[in-house]
């Protein structure tokens, strides 16, 4: 691997690369089937992803046809690697069991470790036999959809594919690693102006939010909608707080603290929400939920934004989707697409059908729709969230940062980048988005 690194800090041509020959095994970020019970009788916030994920050599597999290998340059830590770690809702072996039941290429990913991560940015090193639009030298992100387009499910919108998977959750060889084996159809072009780890944190949060808020798939948010977004300034959270901003909407940013609060006002959102310091109680007990509260928490965002609001970007599961159901206005959308406090949801119906409300459903995005996402990073219109470095060997420590909710934005992880800020190709078009604008999640993170 050194012998490629210093290749690619060298700027050498794809002949070149290609030249090199690839070792038989890379440094990988991985959990271990016999460890899937450690945690049994643990509770949750207590399961520690530093005793789970291990960092070590792993062989490196085949490629097929349409497949590539990439060296990564930097990856960064999503909520799955915290699922992952902590076995949690289950185990992801049965994944890679399954996958690897549904072909010979399948077969490859059933082992007895996961490597482990869903977003990457690096070089590419080989492409299989079937692959066109890529070659060894380009500079490229993944994204996290893995589909076989051999399924006709796949080709309305491959997020509706019968076998549609989430690389490096439901597949193995994942990002957290120094390579990764990847469908030539996750590949897209790396931001020219973006360092390596801040070109890595974006694609799987970035390209979620887009589709849950913007096109027709999502929640087709219009100019003057306000959206109340949860967790404004998460790794999704941080996103879509951006695309509301950008496509003239009007945000009603929910965060935990004075410091997230400050970091949305500076990100230019007015309406914000500090829901410790407001003490919001939408539970009363584990089986009652508390309407006062509901009204309490409405006629905030009424106060602040003059309006229920037309959108509701959820994410937060049985703690908040009474209180959001409840706050969207008559005709609005709740826009949902993960359970981090609790899959099993409630609601009353009155409020949802008599209001005349809808909820979607949404996961990840197809390739187009990543594309896009990626295109207006490329664009410099919406900004990474890259708050914090670690290398790779700390990726416990990283994702345990996110367990208990100790961070903002993205956390970024250096793979084969020997330090944090390499990889900027145009640094001409970096200072005209500007320094400040790129790295605001980076100041606020420390
Ligand atoms: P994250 O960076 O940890 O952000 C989540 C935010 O939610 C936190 O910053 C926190 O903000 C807020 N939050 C946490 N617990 C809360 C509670 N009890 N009540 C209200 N707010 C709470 O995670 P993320 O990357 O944004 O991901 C969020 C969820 O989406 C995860 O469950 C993840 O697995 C899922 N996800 C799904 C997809 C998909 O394709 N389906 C894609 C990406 C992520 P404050 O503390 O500041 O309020």
């Amino acid at each position: 691997m050194e012998k490629i690194l210093e290749a690619i800090q060298a700027g050498a041509s794809g002949a070149e690369l290609s030249s090199i020959p690839l070792p038989d095994s890379y440094r990988a970020a991985y959990v271990r089937r016999e460890d899937m019970g450690m945690f049994e009788g643990v509770a949750s916030a207590d399961k520690d992803p530093r005793k789970s994920l291990h960092i070590g050599n792993v062989a490196r597999p085949e490629i097929g046809p349409d497949e590539a290998v990439v060296a990564v340059m930097a990856s960064s830590i999503n909520f799955n690697t915290v699922w992952t770690s902590i076995f949690e809702p289950l185990p992801t072996f049965g994944f890679l069991d399954r996958l690897g039941k549904e072909s010979e290429l399948g077969r490859r990913h059933a082992l007895d470790y996961h490597v482990v991560g869903s977003d990457a940015s690096g070089v590419v090193l080989r492409v299989g036999s079937a692959v066109r639009n890529w070659k060894p030298g380009d500079r490229v992100t993944v994204h996290c959809n893995h589909v076989d387009d051999q399924d006709p499910s796949a080709h309305n919108d491959s997020m509706h594919a019968s076998n549609q998977r989430i690389w490096g959750f439901e597949t193995n060889f994942g990002g957290l690693a120094d390579l990764t084996i990847v469908k030539a159809n996750q590949l897209m072009p790396k931001p020219s102006h973006l360092t390596w780890e801040e070109s890595a944190v974006n694609a799987l949060c970035n390209s979620t939010s887009y589709r849950m808020l913007v096109g027709e798939n999502g929640a087709r948010m219009k100019q003057g909608d306000t959206v109340l977004i949860w967790g404004a300034t998460g790794g999704i959270g941080g996103y879509a707080t951006q695309y509301v901003l950008n496509g003239g909407g009007i945000p009603v940013g929910v965060v935990s603290s004075p410091e997230k609060a400050a970091l949305l006002n500076e990100l230019g959102v007015e309406a914000v929400i500090d829901r410790k310091a407001e003490g919001y109680k939408f539970w009363k007990d584990d089986v009652t939920q508390d309407e006062g509260e509901w009204r309490r928490f409405g006629k905030k965002i009424r106060s602040l934004a003059g309006d229920d609001p037309d959108i509701v970007f959820e994410h937060v599961g049985r703690q908040t989707m009474g209180a959001s159901i409840f706050a969207c206005r008559r005709g609005g959308t709740v826009v949902t697409c993960a359970a981090t406090a609790g899959y099993m949801v409630e609601f009353d119906n009155r409020h949802f059908w008599m209001k005349l409300k809808r909820l979607i459903g949404s996961h990840f995005a197809n390739y187009s729709e990543a594309w896009q996402a990626n295109r207006l990073i490329d664009m410099g219109r919406i900004q990474p969230l890259l708050s914090a470095v670690y290398p790779l060997e700390q990726v416990g420590d990283a994702s345990l940062k996110i367990h208990r909710n100790e961070h903002e934005g993205k956390i970024g992880i250096l793979c084969l980048a020997p330090t944090e800020g390499l990889g900027i190709d145009n640094p001409e078009k970096r200072e005209l988005i500007g320094e400040d604008k790129i790295t605001i999640f980076r100041r606020h993170g420390g």
